[in-house]
């Protein structure tokens, strides 16, 4: 069987379906998969055990044979924690074929093959009776199907369906209960990801403003869920609205409802400000009384013991529909409404004269419509896009720059997605701007939405857009005159790697002969960056685990090597290395350089060397990041952006993932006798548009 992936050609700017065989599927879907993270998880680990225990304790004291039924078993871990504090029998439930393979294999290896029965269905089509795949209902379930969002993998329909019909009344659930915390906040920073900000320019003719266009104002935005280590958010990025607020809790031993509802609290806010964003996190009681207690709480909240790092579960970041000016002390209602997978947000006050007694009142008219991004700018820039386009020192580099080299004589094409550089242009005097976004042509036609946002601006016969990819440019789309400036940011929205941005220069060469002969060319080039370092936490999603709690975990991890070794080079993987912390064990290196003067060369570009380490620690991985030489002495980062010589702290642009390559094993640098630890070769192949890259240590 063959299966067909999509993915967009760096060289091409447009998306591919590839031919591949049955295996792709699987194995990237366990080489990137959580589970490894899950299972150093040991906050999580060591809590569920402790559950498990008690509910098997609880249910032996009535007299009672424990049967366990373990919804989505993966690894196995859960049902043999539960055989091995006693439980008498164990259904465990995996509709991941892979994963339930390997959970054959990891129960027998463990010896807990006449406990523990696998069951390799979705727990909806599992059937009870003498000839079902279960023999009789279970009195104690065991599940850990939540996500950041705690709704988000199907959790509550899963419940639903088996308290009907998989578990016994009254059964003992570990997790007992879940209980979802907000806390309203102001931040300029995570509302940044929601909204366009005014940009303002110093143009000859005085200060010009960009605004957003009007529809996007009111717009919800996406409901998908933003999640975040918000952990890496420092205190002064935001601004605590509220005290934290219990919002709603499932109580996992008794039956569930999964449909849509909505849940209400009452806020007073502690400080006066602009209420933008509800923060959110979860935690689960593993038993009913509340003593083994696993929460996500970030940094400013838990302040007693130590924080548990985890990628699988994180924190979330809900934008309210609109801004809300909010004073201290006043009354304000919370809604979070949900359904089956997720959940937003609203914020009302209270009416004048309003109490307590006309809470049911209030109740019917806080159903909130899911957000769905009616103004269209939402699609075309993602919350990372919006971001960097209202940051407002990235923005100011571009004007130094643009201001460099345009003239009032200047013909002007920009090439990248959702760009404002042709704005800017326009604005500092070019005499024509064009623009082209060329991935998104076969995506979504943003025609509309720059239309709307032209016209905010009363730009609508001032900037053309070219509908027409880079290779089927016309001179009739220039009106027959020759580009004398071409820039791009570069950014374009199918970009996965970094270097996928390279697609500028792909652009640049198809429109070739339509470059003046003097031709700017804005940026004038681009260079690939290298470091090597130490990862403070995201070694643990690729590091394998051998035993877990006691149970011997191996055979996940040789799965999760083998898929990661499945093809012939290991592939560099994208991560925003603001979330997770690093530590330089070299010098930043430039390793490749890309000239945006000169077309696309028809021979790859290699390079090679040996780096030093400079200091102490474990060598993870590679870190890989472009920048981009706007104009003489105008450069910027999309990877590291500042470098502290003394311990290696890295801070990185935070809107940007960077390419991750992670070392298939990790040397340690005590002594550092020899001082060239790792060398490397590094190939851009100009055919592809990919990098592939090889390491030693
Ligand atoms: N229980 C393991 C793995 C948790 S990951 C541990 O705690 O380490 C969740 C697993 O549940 C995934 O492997 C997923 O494939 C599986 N899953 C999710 N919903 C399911 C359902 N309704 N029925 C069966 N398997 C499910």
């Amino acid at each position: 069987m063959k299966t067909f992936c999509g993915r967009a050609n760096p060289t091409t700017g447009s998306m591919e379906w590839l031919e591949e065989g049955e295996d792709y599927d699987y194995h990237q879907e366990i080489a990137r998969s959580r589970y490894a993270d899950m299972l150093h998880d040991k906050d999580r680990n060591v809590k569920y055990y402790q559950g498990i225990r008690a509910a098997v304790s609880r249910v032996k004291e009535r007299g009672e044979k424990a049967i366990v039924l373990d919804i989505g078993t993966g690894t196995g871990l859960l049902s043999m924690m539960a055989a091995s504090a006693g439980a008498d029998f164990c259904y465990a439930i995996e509709v991941f074929k892979p994963m339930a393979n390997a959970a054959v294999k990891i129960v027998e290896k463990n010896g807990f093959s006449d406990k523990i029965k696998v069951i390799n269905k979705h727990s909806t089509e599992v059937t009870v009776g003498p000839d079902g795949d279960m023999q009789c209902r279970a009195n104690i379930l065991v599940t850990e199907l939540f996500d950041t969002e705690l709704i988000g993998e199907g959790a509550l329909p899963t419940y639903e369906h088996a308290h009907k019909y998989l578990v016994q009344d009254g059964c003992e659930a570990v997790p007992h209960r879940a209980t979802v915390y907000v806390q309203l906040v102001e931040s300029r920073r995570m509302w940044s990801w929601k909204k366009l900000f005014p940009v303002h320019v110093e143009a000859e003719d005085g200060e010009k403003i960009l605004v957003p266009p009007s529809e996007m104002e009111n717009c919800p935005g996406l409901p998908s869920v933003c999640d975040i280590q918000l952990n890496q958010m420092p205190s002064s990025d935001f601004s605590t609205l509220s005290d934290v607020v219990t919002m709603f809790s499932v109580d996992f031993s008794k039956p569930i409802q999964s449909a849509s509802t909505c849940y209400r609290v009452q806020l007073e806010p502690v400080k006066s400000g602009k209420a933008q964003i509800v923060l959110s996190w979860w935690d689960i009681d593993m038993d009913p009384s509340g003593k083994i207690n696993c929460t996500m709480a970030p940094y400013w909240v838990k302040t007693t013991s130590a924080l548990q790092w985890r990628d699988h579960w994180m924190q979330c970041v809900y934008f309210l529909p609109r801004e809300e000016p909010v004073l201290q002390g006043e009354k304000l209602y919370l809604t979070a409404c949900r359904d089956q997978y997720s959940v937003w947000y609203n914020l009302q006050k209270a009416r004048e004269g309003e109490n307590e007694a006309d809470e049911e009142e209030h109740k019917a008219d806080v159903r909130v419509e899911s957000p769905v991004c009616r103004c269209r700018a939402h699609l075309l820039w993602n919350r990372p896009r919006l971001g960097e386009l209202n940051d407002e020192s990235r923005t100011h580099q571009y004007i130094k720059a643009l201001r460099k080299v345009l003239k009032t004589d200047s013909v002007c094409l920009c090439i990248s997605d959702g760009s404002l550089l042709p704005v800017l242009a326009h604005y500092l005097g070019a005499k024509q701007v064009q623009c082209m976004q060329p991935s998104r042509i076969d995506l979504y036609h943003p025609h509309e939405l720059w239309q709307a946002f032209f016209k905010a601006n009363h730009l609508e016969d001032k900037i053309k857009i070219i509908e027409a990819r880079p290779e089927l440019l016309k001179p009739s789309h220039l009106e027959d005159e020759k580009i004398s400036v071409l820039v791009g940011e570069p950014f374009f929205t199918t970009s996965l790697l970094p270097w996928h941005n390279l697609y500028f220069w792909y652009a640049r060469t198809a429109v070739s002969t339509h470059l003046a002969s003097n031709v700017t060319v804005l940026p004038q080039s681009a260079s690939l960056h290298m470091m090597i370092v130490e990862f403070q936490d995201l070694w643990r999603i690729r590091s394998p685990c051998g035993t877990c709690e006691g149970f011997d975990v191996q055979t996940m991890d040789d799965m999760i090597k083998d898929s990661l070794n499945f093809r012939e080079s290991k592939e560099a993987e994208p991560h925003p290395l603001w979330e997770y912390p690093c530590k330089s064990l070299s010098d930043p290196r430039e390793v490749l350089t890309f000239d945006f003067t000169k077309i696309v060369p028809q021979q790859c570009l290699s390079t090679g060397g040996s780096v030093k380490l400079l200091r102490k620690g474990k060598s993870h991985g590679a870190v890989l990041w472009m920048e981009y030489h706007l104009a003489a002495d105008i450069s910027v980062s999309t990877g590291l952006v500042q470098l502290s010589n003394e311990k290696g702290n890295c801070e990185w642009n935070p809107h940007c993932k960077q390419a991750v390559y992670f070392f298939s094993s990790v040397i340690e640098s005590e002594i550092l006798s020899d001082p060239n630890a790792v060398t490397y070769a590094i190939k851009f192949d100009t055919k592809t548009g990919e990098i592939a890259m090889d390491f030693k240590l």
